[in-house]
């Protein structure tokens, strides 16, 4: 009896509550990330299967958890983002999506390469966050417990993730061998999900690199 309550013990540490629920990721989906990988980062792998390396924490910049789902749901960017699309027609997309209760929902394969962050896509794991409307940190307490939850799993799982980095730090990741992109033009200005909130998930989570221009 004692056995299997320590093996119950065992499994609920490495277990975590994630729903899946997948957003479109047709041929068209696929093809347009390869096409990605090959004009943004020079590279023509036969699939986009991603080795992680790092977490990126947004905000979905929206309080609503269908419209926040929806915005990555399909293949096709919208038109209204200009600023981005003339780099790809790829929709933009996250592996997790945490909802404002706190609930994980899994988006799409972990392994596979989302479009979540200028340079980087190719080695990192995206968790969207549902808020952040109008640049507000409006984050809740269980969004914050959720983070904690799935980037213990991911470490787990993924074991060669060492970097953990917020969307709005993402600049400066581009002296590390990972940052992949050939135009150094391309680049847009990001608030998500901010220091405050960075600075929380680190106080829990000190075992991991934060980027930094002038430290490597
Ligand atoms: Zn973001």
């Amino acid at each position: 009896m004692k056995i299997l309550l320590f093996l119950f013990l065992v499994l609920n540490l490495y277990s975590l509550d994630i729903i899946d629920k997948p957003i479109n990721f047709d041929q068209q989906r696929l093809n347009l990330s390869q096409r990605y990988i090959f004009e943004h980062y020079g590279l023509e792998p036969k699939d986009i299967t991603i080795e992680p390396r790092i977490i990126v924490i947004h905000w979905t910049a929206e309080n609503d958890f269908n419209k926040s789902f929806n915005h990555f749901k399909n293949s096709i960017l919208a038109y209204d983002r200009i600023e981005i699309r003339k780099a790809s027609a790829l929709n933009v997309s996250a592996h997790f999506l945490i909802a404002r209760e706190g609930t994980i929902y899994r988006l799409m394969p972990e392994n596979h390469m989302a479009r979540h962050v200028i340079g980087l896509n190719y080695s990192t794991i995206a968790i969207e966050n549902v808020g952040g409307e109008k640049n507000l940190d409006n984050l809740t307490p269980l969004q914050f417990q959720a983070n904690i939850q799935l980037i213990n799993y991911l470490k787990k799982k993924f074991q060669n993730i060492q970097y953990l980095i917020g969307h709005h730090e993402y600049k400066n990741c581009q002296d590390l061998s990972l940052w992949l992109e050939k135009d150094k033009n391309y680049k847009t200005l990001k608030h998500d999900p901010g220091a405050k909130f960075m600075k929380a998930l680190r106080d829990e989570l000190p075992n991991f690199k934060s980027c930094s221009k002038t430290i490597q």
